[in-house]
């Protein structure tokens, strides 16, 4: 019996036993990839296994939580980013381009220069090509802190062939008086420019050590699953390739991107194409690593105007801002997916959007689908109730509202959405599935200092700061850490294998140095991380 392990004096967290906050069951078995016994240490299953000469590991007391799931990342994009200069800690413009000048020189090599990291402020929020035009005469990419924008030199502008082409729905690209690309490239200019430019022209070598980099970071930070946001056949490929060259530990589950087109053939091709994903990596057959549904991006978000909301933003423009999708199309596919028999994911911020959202997949009428709806923001009191009773998942990313993040928002929206901002308690008081993601690379993609934000409702990002963004939306840490983990598995319908510990179920678990109450979370480290039964992290053996 070599190949059982009994952890042992620990604290457990397992919900799922009616125990309450503070109660923790002591002891657990491991038999290859499974638990095969929750309890403690005097159960008699305890003791017949250490009879049979199983393997005793002492937990010395510390919290067991299962695997974390992040229920909303993209993880191809994460482990791109890795890969970036960092110029966080740049205060000034002359702090940025002695940076970049010093990795230009060390790095030959690079086809192009890439920088993450960008605080606006640091440059006043100018951001021109012909500031930095003399630094390198590569393509410099350079995101800003918020992944809301990229700063461009004119060779990045060109070889994007961004001249000739209009603003995309919901993003702009800053221009000239005479209508020339400017440097800057703001929100869906961004996202739906940038980074498919970049992901494009990324070699199958770099997308693989992106990916093996975004992994080791994933199982050192505790999560042992994700669910990815926006899949497309690049991005796919590469995470086959992944497993193919070595052992994935973590789960996978992809959500197929649709972009907006009002053209309904295009559409129906794009739609095809996800389901024939769907049916290839199927989560019956390949629960694993499966394409479960697909994912539509409704509006923008709040800082960039981009969101729709039932008012103009303050000080911003006298009209209102659109949906991405108009109701009708996405009621169409919307049911279309579902019809299918796959699940759908729509990104909604605004109060607009998110009705819309609603509207659709109750018009795909298929409760036990398990649809979801992600970011939810600015939710009205009817719409939050209405997300439980049609059987809608609740996918939030508690990082977004961060104080930090969040300091705008006051001035450009009104009272009445401001002082219900991200009202996730509303969303469990109307018995909806609350599934926690990070959004990773547009934001951090810890899961600790995530239920500090979904908790407390503080900053991690500034912890001295008391600030709080409407504390009223906060949830416990027990409702937090069982959306993060249990939750997230029921969303993508793998509650029967993972996301709790529970006999029977994958061998996922973290250990977790903290005192394990809301406040103290910040200072919560991950000891070890345990995927399929094999330890995948070691804090004591990181250097
Ligand atoms: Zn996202």
């Amino acid at each position: 019996m070599s190949h059982v392990t009994i952890f042992k004096n620990c604290r457990a967290f397992c919900p799922e036993n009616g125990l309450s906050d503070d109660e923790f069951l002591g002891c657990f078995v491991v038999e290859g990839n499974k638990f095969t016994h929750v309890g403690y240490d005097t159960d008699e299953e305890v003791q017949a296994a250490k009879l049979q000469g199983a393997q005793v590991i002492d937990l010395k007391n510390q919290v067991a939580v299962p695997g974390f799931i992040d229920s909303h990342t993209h993880f191809l994009l994460f482990g791109l980013a890795l890969q970036k200069l960092d110029l966080s800690d740049c205060k000034c413009f002359q702090d940025i381009e002695r940076a970049i000048s010093g990795y230009a020189k060390e790095h030959p090599e690079l086809s192009r220069i890439l920088c993450r990291g960008w605080h606006q402020p640091s440059t006043s929020g100018e951001a021109f090509a012909s500031m930095i035009d003399h630094i390198d005469a590569r393509p410099i990419f350079i995101e800003a802190l918020d992944l809301h924008s990229t700063w461009c030199n004119t060779c990045a502008l060109k070889e994007m062939g961004v001249e000739t082409i209009p603003d995309p729905p919901g993003g702009k690209i800053h221009r000239t008086e005479d209508g020339s690309p400017s440097g800057l490239m703001e929100e869906s200019a961004q996202t739906g420019i940038v980074w498919p430019h970049l992901m494009n022209i990324s070699t199958v070598e770099e997308r693989l050590t992106a990916l093996k980099d975004a992994l080791a970071a994933y199982l050192e930070s505790g999560y042992t699953g994700l669910i990815d946001m926006a899949m497309d056949s690049t991005a796919w490929e590469a995470l086959r390739l992944l497993r193919e060259h070595q052992h994935v530990p973590l789960h996978v589950a992809a959500h197929w991107y649709i972009p907006f087109t009002d053209n309904k053939d295009e559409l129906s091709e794009y739609i095809d194409e996800a389901i024939a994903k769907h049916s290839e990596f199927h989560p019956s057959t390949s629960p694993e690593f499966c394409v479960v549904g697909i994912k539509i991006i409704a509006d923008g978000v709040v800082d960039g105007c981009t969101a729709a909301l039932s008012h103009p933003y303050s000080g911003v423009s006298p009209g209102t801002v659109d949906p991405i999708w108009p109701l009708e199309s996405m009621k169409w596919v919307v049911k279309r997916a579902s019809d299918a028999g796959l699940q759908v994911a729509i990104h909604a911020i605004g109060d607009i959007t998110i009705k819309n959202a609603i509207d659709s997949i109750d018009f795909a009428s298929n409760p036990q689908g398990r649809h979801r709806i992600e970011h939810l923001e600015l939710a009205s009191v009817d719409d939050a109730k209405r997300l439980g009773e049609l059987g809608i998942t609740a996918s939030i990313q508690p990082v977004h509202s961060d104080p930090v993040l969040t300091k705008a928002y006051p001035k450009i929206l009104q009272p009445h959405l401001w002082d219900r901002v991200f009202p996730y308690r509303e969303y469990l008081d109307g018995h909806a599935c609350v599934a926690i993601g990070t959004d990773a690379p547009t934001a951090k993609h810890l899961p600790l200092p995530n239920l500090y934000n979904a908790t407390t409702r503080k900053s991690a990002l500034d912890p001295g700061s008391s600030q709080a963004t409407n504390p009223d939306g906060a949830i416990s840490l027990i409702q937090a850490a069982i959306a993060a983990t249990s939750g997230a598995a029921y969303s993508r319908f793998a509650e029967g294998w993972t996301g709790s510990i529970t006999k029977g179920h994958r061998a996922d678990f973290v250990v977790l140095e903290t005192e394990w109450t809301s406040e103290t979370l910040l200072n919560a480290t991950v000891q070890q991380t345990w995927a399929l039964g094999e330890k995948v992290f070691d804090q004591k053996m990181a250097t």
